[in-house]
């Protein structure tokens, strides 16, 4: 699996599954633009990548913002070049909460995030891929995307909805030399309750302690492999979906979850 002299746009780098991709693409020769809200902690991983002996630039934007983002990848294909592939992994929890618990500016918050961002980033990504007629793009869902469980109901929906968009996709722009595909990640440890608390900000209740697979005796109950994967093994997932080897593999939601799903 090798990226040299194709660009790559991940965005949420600046933690946890993000920035492990960000890292790997990197390795394997990928130009890496590291986007995320946090732009200190997007500059963080360009900067691990540099050091590591890569090449990467980070950016600052929420990806719920389309101006904001056309300028972060605008800055990006100026820095790095053409723009070939993107991970739209940027997202945020919903802290497990159902209807009855949510209020609607935080249902809004989380679907403008994790659903609408993953919509306006494959638009900006496909007024460069179509008139080049080459590009490939994966997209984060969750096994939360496949089942009523694994979120909350505005994270469970959002992911829901990132598979029907990448599937339409797919079907619309495979003529035109286009790949789409989805990841379904599982139980990854990852700083996702802090940042999702943190950019839910105040009036959402706590997070901590909601939901399932919180203690390693539910793990053990929930995921028949027994434990929680790594940021590396949706990373290999990702880039191999990314890669000339998976250059078959064409609205797929491939899932990474020790067989929780198989269940
Ligand atoms: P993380 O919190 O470690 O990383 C997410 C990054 O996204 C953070 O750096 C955060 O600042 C950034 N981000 C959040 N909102 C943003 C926005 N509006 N604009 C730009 N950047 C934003 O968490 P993670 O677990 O690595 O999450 C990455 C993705 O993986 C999310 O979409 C999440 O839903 C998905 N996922 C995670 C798991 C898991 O168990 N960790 C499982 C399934 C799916």
């Amino acid at each position: 699996m090798k990226f040299d002299g194709r660009m790559a746009v991940v965005s949420g780098a600046g933690s946890g599954i993000g920035r492990a991709t960000a890292s790997l693409l990197a390795a394997r020769g990928a130009a890496v633009a590291a986007i995320d809200i946090d732009e200190t902690a997007a500059k963080e991983t360009a900067r691990m990548i540099s050091d590591a002996g890569g090449r990467g630039a980070g950016y600052g934007a929420d990806v719920a913002s389309a101006k904001a983002l056309d300028a972060a990848v605008s800055a990006a294909i100026r820095d790095l070049g053409a723009l070939e592939m993107m991970f739209n992994n940027a997202g945020i929890l919903d802290g497990y909460f159902n209807v009855d618990e949510f209020d609607e500016a935080a249902w809004r918050r989380v679907i403008d995030i994790d659903l609408t961002g993953v919509f306006l980033a494959c638009k900006r990504g496909l007024a460069e891929m179509l008139p080049a007629g080459r590009g490939r793009i994966v997209n984060m869902a969750s096994v939360a995307g496949l089942g009523g469980t694994g979120g909350g109901a505005a994270y469970v929906a959002a992911k829901h909805g990132v598979i029907g968009l990448t599937r339409q996709m797919a079907v619309t722009y495979a003529a035109r030399g286009l790949r789409l595909n989805c990841i379904c990640p599982g139980v990854i440890p990852t700083g996702l309750r802090t940042h999702s608390q943190s950019i839910l900000g105040p009036g959402v209740p706590d997070m901590s302690g909601r939901g399932i697979a919180v203690n390693d005796e539910q793990i053990r109950a929930t995921v028949p492999a027994g434990g929680r994967g790594t940021v590396d093994d949706i990373a290999e997932a990702v880039c191999w979906l990314l890669s000339d080897e998976a250059a078959y593999v064409n609205g797929h939601a491939l899932v990474v979850d020790g067989g929780w799903r198989a269940k």
